[in-house]
């Protein structure tokens, strides 16, 4: 699927791009997770049993309104 979005809010180009988790040592892409979330003593917040999917996140360049999709097609390669 090509990208090629219009801004809901100012109708200027959207650009793709993600948000950044900074980990321990590391960076990765965040991800949808379905459920309500619960906090975890020893992780900060339990992770729920089902599926994990990477979030994709288009920004406008004119206003910097942002749109994310959570869909597979949207983790690293
Ligand atoms: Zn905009």
């Amino acid at each position: 699927m090509t990208h090629s979005q219009k801004c809901p809010k100012c109708n200027s180009a959207m650009v793709q791009g993600f948000v950044v988790d900074n980990t321990y040592g590391g960076r990765s892409v965040s991800h949808w997770a379905e459920d309500a979330p619960q906090k975890s003593f020893w992780t900060g917040v339990k992770l729920p049993p089902g599926l994990l999917i990477p979030i994709g996140t288009f920004r406008c360049g004119s206003c910097g309104y942002l749109e994310q999709y959570a869909r597979q097609e949207f983790a690293a390669k």
